[in-house]
This record gives structure tokens, sequence and C-alpha cells, in this order.
């Protein structure tokens, strides 16, 4: 996983006329859109692509003999092919879910029906809570523990702080490259290094990694990682889990149905092979083939360039917010990637998010379904940017002058 410049400079203003949402107007402005955190905007190739399945060939896949069932299939694995060879991994190893959450429960309900009593499942203080919560469930049914790493000041996460919370019952070490709160990058693949050397089982939450840098599952060394489709230019419900192919031959499946049996009886079941064992019943095809088509669009781009851009539009962003009174940037990470949460002094983050919303900027405001991390700094809200690879430094610059106007005015 990298965030390393790169000399090649996209060509901003293709990339934007590619994502027909982005040429909207909002109140009567010009959409300024910074909320790639929250999902991305759609290309028109992705769009396309969806269409052109559900126009053509709208069958379902594995099952059918007849034409339009034998292109959906092509269609659908051939999208599978092709979006684990862009995060590093085979395509027996990728299974499609509707995203990180369910790729995390996934994992919780199948790998976790190993935990016993005592066992220990180590998170950090960063996390999302898809990666909370379902730990917490499978603590509940399995008597494990629920262990959390802290960050410092500055919202970092420690190599150091990860090791010293190891203990003999560590099983598993599941924790975010990226915080979609604060825009924190961990040391994520030194952390998933250390608990493979004590043989400790590790998932990574990519969600906030995939759109921004380049993600290797190879080279991050996890057992699971989880992401989801529509915050790397796919459309929602469609997303993934890469993993080992050891462990998700040993796991049971999580959920039962067609297409994940290679025989059923009254008496027992045998499984598919993976990674189909998991995907019980018909999966979202045109979700899959518009995914393919995001990969597409992604690779054409370059996520080393991309990385490159969207660290510039970070530090112009950072820079200005700070070069505001009253404003105050939540966590000062050494590594940033997608995100910059801030407060300002004597407003509610609702009300700021609402007012930018009428000069056309759309943002987040409230706790980012990171409640644990915001608490940490003594918030329970902050104003969210996530600029990405199509915002400008024009826009950034309309973004500032609306939050100084609103400052003034309301404030
Ligand atoms: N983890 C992180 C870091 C996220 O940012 C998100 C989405 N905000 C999720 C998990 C959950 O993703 P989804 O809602 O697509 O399942």
């Amino acid at each position: 996983m990298t965030t390393q410049p790169t000399t090649n400079c996209p060509d901003i203003f293709a990339i934007r006329s590619d994502i027909p949402a982005l040429a909207r107007e909002v109140h009567g402005k010009p959409l300024v859109y910074l909320d790639a955190a929250a999902t991305t905007p759609r290309p028109q190739h992705v769009i396309d692509a969806i269409n052109h399945y559900e126009t053509h060939f709208p069958a379902n896949v594995h099952r059918g003999v007849h034409e339009f069932s034998g292109e959906a299939t092509a269609a659908y694995e051939g999208a599978r092919r092709s979006i684990a060879n862009f995060l590093g991994a085979d395509a027996h190893q990728l299974v499609f879910t509707r995203g990180t959450t369910e790729s995390i429960n996934l994992v919780a309900n199948a790998w976790g029906s190993t935990l016993s009593p005592g066992d220990e499942i180590l998170i950090s203080a960063l996390e999302h809570h898809a990666n909370i919560v379902p730990w917490q469930l499978a603590c509940e049914r399995t008597g494990a523990e629920l262990r959390v790493v802290d960050v410092d000041g500055d919202a970092n996460l420690h190599i150091e702080s990860v090791e010293e919370a190891f203990t003999e019952r560590t099983r598993l070490v599941a924790m975010t490259a990226v915080s979609n709160a604060i825009g924190t990058v961990t040391p994520i693949a030194a952390i998933c290094a250390a608990a493979r050397s004590r043989g400790i089982t590790t998932l990574v939450d990519a969600a906030q990694a995939v759109p921004h840098m380049h993600v290797d599952f190879g080279e991050l060394g996890c057992d699971f990682m989880a992401w989801s489709g529509h915050k790397m230019y796919g459309p929602t419900g469609i997303g993934g889990l890469i993993a080992q192919p050891a462990i998700l031959e040993a796991i049971p499946p999580w959920q039962g149905g067609g297409d994940m049996i290679r025989t059923v009886s009254f008496e027992s079941c045998t499984w598919n092979d993976i990674p189909w064992k998991f995907e019980a019943g018909t999966p979202n095809i045109g979700g899959t083939i518009g995914l393919g088509a995001a990969v597409e669009w992604l690779t054409q781009i370059g996520m080393g360039a991309i990385a490159d851009y969207e660290q510039k539009l970070l530090h112009d962003a950072v820079k200005r917010l700070r070069s505001i009174d009253r404003v105050e940037i939540v966590g000062t990470p050494a590594s940033r990637a997608g995100a910059i949460s801030f407060v300002v002094d004597g407003m509610h983050p609702a009300d700021v998010g609402a007012m930018l919303d009428r000069h056309g900027i759309a943002v987040r405001a409230g706790h980012h379904c990171a409640q644990p991390i915001l608490e940490r700094f003594g918030l329970n809200s902050t104003v969210r940017i996530a600029p990405a690879i199509y915002n400008t430094a024009g826009e950034l610059n309309t973004f500032e002058s609306s939050l100084r106007r609103i400052i003034d005015v309301f404030g």
C-alpha cells in the first residue's frame, strides 16, 4: 500500500467530464462534492457497463444452459478476475458481498465460530462501527473479549502500541488501513507482519484505502481484507472479501442457499468450491459488472497518479482550514488519506454542513459511524470533507470562501 508520489498528472477535467453527477447544480450552485468517504459518484463507464448487462443479457449466473446466462456468467466471473487482479489477489480468493460491512460480518460469523471463551480480538480506536459491532456480537456468542488499541493525541496508531497489546490469547487483529473519520493512514502492513509472526489472524478494513492508493492483498500480508465497491466508483450493494484460500477452505459457510452447495439431501450437504461456497443465492450481477468497469476506470487513471494528486488536494485543504479563525482540525496524523474532520468553535457541525449545502457544497456532518474515535477527542460530531481525484483547487477555494462567509454571518 503506498501513497508515494508519481510523475504523471491526471487530466482532472477529463475525469470530471466522465462523471455525470458532478455536472449537477444544487440549490442553484454548481455542485462541489466533498463526500467521497461516504460514497464516490459513478463514472459513465460504470453506468454503461451496468446498462449493457441489464439491456442485453439480464440473466442469472452459473445455472442457465442458454446463451444469455453464459454471457452473464462470463461477464460476472470476468469482473471477479479483474477486480481480484486489481487488488493483488487471485479470483478464487475473492468472495463478493454487499460491501465492507457484510464482509466483516461474514468473517465474524464464519471464522468467528472458531473463537473460545477468553480469546482476544484486537481492534483500534479508529474503527468504523462495521469493524466494532460484528466483533461485539461474536464476543457475545463465543465468550471472546474485544480489546482496543488507542491512538496518540494526533490520532496516529503506532505499531508499538499494537505489539504491546498482544497477549497469548490474541486470536485476531482487525484494523482499518485508513480512518474514515480522521483520515489517519495506519501502519497496517507492519501490524499484519507483527501479528502473523505470532500466528495471529489478521483482517484489514480497506474501505477507505482502495479508492485512494495502490492496495495489494499479497503485499499487505493479511488473512482477510474487506472493502466496498461504492467507495471506489462502483455501484452500491457490491464489495468483497479477499482471503487466504486455506482459511476460506477451512471455515464453514456463513449463509446457506442456492449456488453455495455441491450436493444437497435432506440429511446433509456438501459445499461448492471457494469462493462460491460463500455466495449463497443470486448475487448482485449488474453491480459486480459495474464494479469491474470501475476498476478499469481507476486502472486507466492509475492509482499512483490518484494518490499523488489527492495528497496535494489534502495538503491544500488542511492549509486552508488552518487559515480560518475558529476552525479546528480534529487529528493531525503523520500520514493522511481521504478525509479531514474539523469543528467550528461555537457552531454545531450539522448547522455548518447544512449551510455549506446551501452553497452547493456536499460534506458530511455527524459521527461518521465512528463514534468511539470522536469521543476519544471529546466530540460527538464533526464536519468532514473528503476530497477525491475529481475535485479541483478551485472547488477547495469555493469551499474555503463559503465556510468563511458562513462563520462570519452565522457564527
Ligand atoms: N469501514 C470503513 C473505514 C468505512 O469508511 C465504511 C463506510 N463508511 C465502512 C467500513 C462500511 O462500509 P459499507 O457501508 O459500504 O459496508
